[in-house]
């Protein structure tokens, strides 16, 4: 079995972890040590367990805690080589550091990642495919299209946990400034919560039990707006048996456990 854990997520900092046996990976350090740990505490996880830290992309709310956290627990910070080029110059590099290129495959801490490109206003931002026991659980939560390659990567995942960063209306509504509402919708920004929610049609497939949503803006988006959109195309899509959760920012969301798929019911049984 492998557990899916939500550490928090939003423009204040991301981190998730997947644990397998004794063994566990971070997905972005995107929280300072301190409350990283403080995060791992609550949801009873032992940094201890933490073999490697995956990076998606250089931005603070994804790469804060990086450099402090793994110095401390001795792990390397896998990241794209550009990344690291950029994270070097700036000194926010760990001392053990695992270079990937997108596209490309590597194996770390019993996991198997497939770190792919996506469109963002990144160095080299990533989205990622990790596999185990069979499990394919697909990350991305900073771009600002789902283009084909996104498309392909992160569909029949068993679990999914996507951006649904804006309602469009709210952000043409806000007091942001115009570069930065230009930026936001951009093909190189963030994903609003229609995409998303249109792009659930080709993601889910019947092995999928898990989706959490990411990355929702606190200005230009609200928990009650996201809930029933979901929840209805949900329904809609006749799948409601899938587990629903959208990831905050303020706390951690919890622990999910993936079950690999039994034989018989691969085979049709
Ligand atoms: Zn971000
Ligand atoms: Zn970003």
């Amino acid at each position: 079995m492998v557990r899916l854990s939500a550490l928090g997520s939003g423009s204040k900092g991301n981190a998730l972890v997947l644990s397998c046996g004794d063994g566990s990976i971070i997905v972005d350090v995107g929280f300072s040590r301190k409350e990283t740990c403080c995060r791992l505490r609550t949801l009873g996880l032992n940094a201890e367990e933490i073999k490697a830290a995956l990076l998606t992309h250089e931005h603070d709310d994804h790469s804060k805690g990086c450099r402090v956290f793994c110095d401390e627990f001795d792990i390397p910070l896998c990241t794209s080589s550009l990344t690291a080029n950029f994270l070097r110059k700036k000194g926010k590099l760990p001392v053990r550091v695992l270079e990937f290129e997108p596209g490309g495959e590597f194996q770390i801490g019993g996991f198997g990642v497939e770190p792919f490109a996506v469109q963002h206003d990144a160095v080299n931002p990533v989205g990622f495919v990790i596999r185990r026991e069979g499990l394919k659980i697909g990350i991305a939560t900073d771009l600002g299209d789902i283009n084909m390659l996104a498309m392909q990567r992160l569909s029949d995942c068993d679990a999914l946990v996507l951006e649904s960063n804006y309602d469009a209306q709210m952000l043409r509504d806000s007091d942001r400034q115009l570069y930065l509402k230009r930026r936001i919708l951009g093909r190189h920004g963030h994903l609003d919560n229609m995409a998303a929610c249109a792009a659930l049609d080709y993601l889910l497939t019947p092995r999928t039990q898990l989706l959490l949503l990411a990355h929702l803006s606190s200005e230009c988006n609200s928990i009650e707006i996201v809930r029933p959109l979901f929840e209805r195309r949900l329904a809609e899509l006749g799948r409601t048996d899938i587990e629903f959760g959208i990831i905050e920012q303020d706390h951690p969301l919890g622990t999910f456990e993936l079950e690999p798929e039994l034989p018989a019911l691969k085979a049709g049984c």
